[in-house]
């Protein structure tokens, strides 16, 4: 069994200012990045104990300059694991590649403009506004899933808040795990887990799902239009954000939205971002 974990700071257990995730802030260098090597931590231990081969874990929190994917505490990581550090968001496929088994996403978070999503935002707080997968909104549980779905590979969990659970219901089906570590009052407040009952929880579940294959979803492969073609769009806050985008292969710029197309999630992610 191969694991590989993707890690965000947003839905961490008691995360819930853009403090604690923004390098330089005190909130982040004090509380955030030790409660999102905690949680990631938890997670690791749970694969571990379910006797995975290998955990590969993902720092896909963009905390700013050097900090973006870059925050976990190094000398407080889990043994067993490797970890990558400094990769863009959403780009590490290498795993999925080599046949790894599954993804679980820790510390995940609800969509642009969900009511009671902790920090909710998709990929961008500043520059995005909506993003769609085909013709169906989507925010970064959709997108992880479609990655890895393009390789066949299954997103079985979701760690964040409650809203973000819903959302990955939504998106992954009613047997997609959910490990709901806090529940959002609004964007910047949340009822929460202790961190010692919150890891505990991730643990528990991340063991039991890797020991029960059975019981997990299957890859998310959003369906093609009749040219088995898929669509990847974002709309952007300000137009100038999409000049950038204009001439690039497989790629059309219509006012503030960008659509990529390919013959599956990755290429139209891949051509997005890199032709
Ligand atoms: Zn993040």
């Amino acid at each position: 069994m191969k694991v590989v974990i993707w890690g965000d700071m947003e839905g961490i257990s008691c995360v819930t200012r853009w403090g604690h995730v923004n390098r330089g802030h005190y909130l982040y260098e004090t509380e955030g990045r030790a409660l999102y090597t905690g949680d990631i931590n938890a997670a690791v231990r749970g694969a571990k104990r379910a006797g995975a081969d290998e955990i590969v874990v993902v720092d896909g929190h963009g905390a700013g300059d050097d900090s973006s994917f870059n925050s976990l505490i190094k000398e407080r990581l889990e043994p067993g694991a490797n970890y990558v550090f400094g990769h863009r968001w959403g780009c590490f496929v290498k795993p999925f590649q080599e046949g790894y088994d599954c993804l679980i996403l820790i510390g995940t978070h609800a969509r642009a403009g969900v009511a009671d999503g902790v920090l909710c935002h998709t990929m961008s707080s500043v520059s995005w506004h909506n993003a769609w997968i085909g013709d169906r909104v989507t925010g970064e549980i959709g997108i992880s899933a479609a990655i890895a779905g393009a390789f066949n590979v299954p997103c079985i969990m979701v760690s964040g808040d409650a809203a973000v659970a819903r959302d990955a219901r939504d998106f992954l089906g009613e047997n997609v795990v959910t490990a709901q570590v806090k529940v959002g009052c609004n964007r910047e407040s949340a009822m929460c887990m202790p961190p010692a009952d919150s890891t505990k929880m991730i643990e528990d579940k991340v063991a039991s799902l890797l020991q029960n294959k059975a019981s997990w979803v299957k890859p998310y492969v959003p369906p093609t239009d009749k040219d088995g073609l898929l669509r990847f769009t974002v709309e952007f806050l300000q137009p100038d954000r999409v000049e950038s985008f204009i001439g690039k292969e497989g790629v059309t710029v219509d006012g503030r939205k960008v659509t990529s197309v390919g013959k599956n999630f990755w290429e139209a992610w891949d051509r997005y971002f890199h032709h």
